[in-house]
């Protein structure tokens, strides 16, 4: 009984927080001068138990992030009777592609051609095709996964080229201390990669719990939060 009142308690907050979060997109947006219902919520629930994504699920959320492979697995295979759309967020290895590609409808990470051309051979035939995001190395940290910005071009034309990939965007996770110059970079990025390449590409992913608003004033088209919806990660 005590248990079921904390799960309770524990869904009403994750409701509370999610709330909080649309809110802070909508000022965020407005402030910009731009429409709330262009910028996409994506949930990042790495690290909490499917009992929670559940929860966030119950409260209204349907787009779940994850950086890690076997856990994300495992959650979708207890949460599989539930509509949820799962983007993969995190680094990816080239022999681990295939699964990514069988099981979730978004890769945000791919940072070469080799993992591109393994996830589009690996995407079954009866699913749509997989929306690709290019994570830019946008900041040029010397540690950072992700593209460079120099290779951006001719990646993402090569990317767009393969069958079962539909390119989408571009993502990036900068550091904190100049996110807003760097996510104004890649929206320069993003336009100068459609008008080079001939591409429409619709996506910006960028934006984490500390630096949303700021991301949306650059124009974001997707944030992905994790702290400010389940709190702090304890991993
Ligand atoms: C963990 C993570 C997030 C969410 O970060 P918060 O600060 O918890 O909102 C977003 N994007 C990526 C790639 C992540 O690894």
């Amino acid at each position: 009984m005590g248990r079921f009142c904390q799960i309770d308690k524990y869904m009403h907050k994750i409701a509370d927080n999610l709330t909080q979060v649309k809110q802070s997109i909508q000022v965020a947006a407005r402030a910009a001068g731009r429409n709330a219902d262009q910028i996409r919520l994506l949930a990042v629930s790495k690290t909490q138990p499917a009992e929670v994504v559940a929860q966030a699920y119950a409260a209204g959320q349907t787009h779940f992030g994850e950086n890690y492979l076997q856990e994300a697995l495992g959650k979708m295979a207890k949460l599989e009777s539930l509509p949820l759309v799962w983007h993969f967020i995190g680094p990816l290895q080239s022999n681990k592609a295939a699964l990514a590609a069988q099981h979730f409808q978004w890769v945000h990470s791919v940072d070469r051609l080799k993992l591109a051309q393994r996830l589009s051979a690996a995407r079954p035939a009866h699913l749509p095709p997989l929306n690709i995001c290019i994570q830019v190395n946008v900041d040029r940290q010397a540690t950072k996964s992700g593209c460079s910005v120099e290779g951006l071009a001719s990646l993402a034309a090569a990317v767009a080229k393969l069958p079962n990939l539909t390119l989408r965007g571009l993502m990036a996770i900068p550091n904190p201390d100049n996110s807003r110059t760097a996510f104004a970079d890649l929206r320069r990025l993003l336009e100068d990669i459609n008008l080079m390449v001939g591409l429409q590409l619709d996506t910006l992913s960028m934006g984490m719990s500390a630096d949303l608003a700021e991301a949306i004033a650059e124009g974001a088209t997707l944030v992905r939060i994790g702290t400010a919806i389940f709190g702090e990660r304890n991993l």
